[in-house]
């Protein structure tokens, strides 16, 4: 199949005053999938985000995406990029931050940062989640310092390095701690629990490594440093007794929390963390908004690329059904009526 140049966008904002039939909200794994599919049922999309790539920037290898064996995190990156405004020619609109999105007879006005002002009839919202914060003293004040929320992007600044701690005991953790252990001659990974989520095959192979030491049923409760972090003191759970541990780096790796304070003012039902609450079609309560991605609730405990993708792909199905279903887009009409049918008789 050759690549179809589509119409890339030559300003860094959308047309002002632009009508669209579905206006995508992040330009992740969930929003490329749904630019993708939206451009197959030839609706008039658009991506609006503030990056391109969501939480696979936050990434290194990915090698538990079908099809792609092992692939480099950047390069899944452009290939969901290339894919969705090269071969379909989607307009993908990035460093801008959706503001306000107000119902106006059958569409949506959409405003946002640098200047942006238009109109979509259906809303895919991909917008993906955020790093939880441990909230402990000390945490704000040396992020940056030595406190960081991405072992994948800092591992290789600790190198040589005396020791680390890894908070968390999900599979971000735990790949975190197995890098970081090849770097740095010690890591602590602090977990509040004694069992884990991260998958069987992260926890094996973190258990291999011998500079890597576990401190369960445990919790940080403060950083400490000068100009960079020096310290932290854990504290066990089970018994309430305290160390203080000497480190060079922190690494927060405890999940994600969705940015629920823009869209809960939209007035769409939510779970009790904030997710956003959609049905199997990826409906919301809200007439032609969907959801797709990090951000949605239905598999909170299993956010994967592959179900990002597959989630934005339904979105898209559902918001072009929402559509053909309102007459508010046109349905392809084959250039002859006549369909021939399976045993050779015309149907018209
Ligand atoms: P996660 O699966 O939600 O795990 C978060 C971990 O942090 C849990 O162990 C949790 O403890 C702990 N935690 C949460 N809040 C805490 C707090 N305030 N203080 C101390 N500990 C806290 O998050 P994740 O590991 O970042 O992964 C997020 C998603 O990305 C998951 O679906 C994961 O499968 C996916 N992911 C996949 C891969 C991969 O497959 N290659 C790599 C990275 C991430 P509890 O266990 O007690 O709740």
């Amino acid at each position: 199949m050759s690549l179809r140049l589509g119409a890339l966008p030559q300003h860094r904002t959308p047309p002002k005053g632009e009508h669209y039939d579905v206006l995508i909200v992040g330009a992740g794994p969930a929003g490329l999938s749904a630019a993708i599919y939206a451009a197959r049922f030839l609706l008039k999309s658009v991506v609006i985000s503030e990056d391109v790539g969501g939480q696979l920037n936050l990434t290194n290898v990915v090698d538990d995406y079908p099809a792609t064996l092992s692939i480099n995190a950047t390069e899944l990156i452009s290939r969901f990029r290339d894919h969705a405004e090269k071969l379909f020619g989607v307009p993908i609109y990035t460093n801008i931050s959706v503001q306000k999105l107000k119902r106006e007879g059958d569409e949506y006005h959409v405003t946002g940062t640098r200047d942006l002002d238009v109109y979509a009839k259906t809303i895919i919202l991909a917008v993906g989640s955020r790093r939880r914060k441990l909230n402990v003293p000390g945490e704000a004040e040396f992020t940056g310092r030595g406190v960081s929320y991405c072992s994948i992007c800092d591992a290789p600044l600790y190198k040589g390095k005396d020791a680390v701690v890894v908070v968390g005991g999900g599979d971000a953790a735990f790949e975190g701690a197995i890098l970081l252990s090849g770097y740095v001659k010690k890591v602590y990974l602090v977990h509040r629990r004694s069992e884990f989520r991260a998958k069987p095959y992260y926890v094996q192979e973190a258990t291999s490594r011998p500079n890597i030491e576990f401190l369960l049923s445990s919790v940080v409760t403060e950083i400490r440093g000068d100009k960079l972090v020096r310290s932290v003191i854990v504290k066990n759970n089970l018994d309430g007794t305290t160390r203080e541990l000497n480190v060079d780096g922190v690494f927060v790796e405890i999940g994600f929390e969705p940015p629920k304070e823009w869209y809960q003012s939209l007035g769409l039902e939510v779970d009790d963390l904030g997710y956003i609450k959609t049905d199997m079609w990826m409906r919301t309560n809200l007439p032609g908004v969907f959801a797709a991605g990090d951000a949605i609730s239905l598999w909170r405990g299993f956010r994967q690329i592959v179900n990002a993708a597959a989630s934005g792909a339904i979105a898209a199905y559902s918001a072009y059904t929402y559509l053909t279903e309102r007459g508010l887009t046109r349905r392809p009409v084959p250039a002859s009526r006549e369909v021939k049918s399976i045993g050779g008789e015309t149907a018209k």
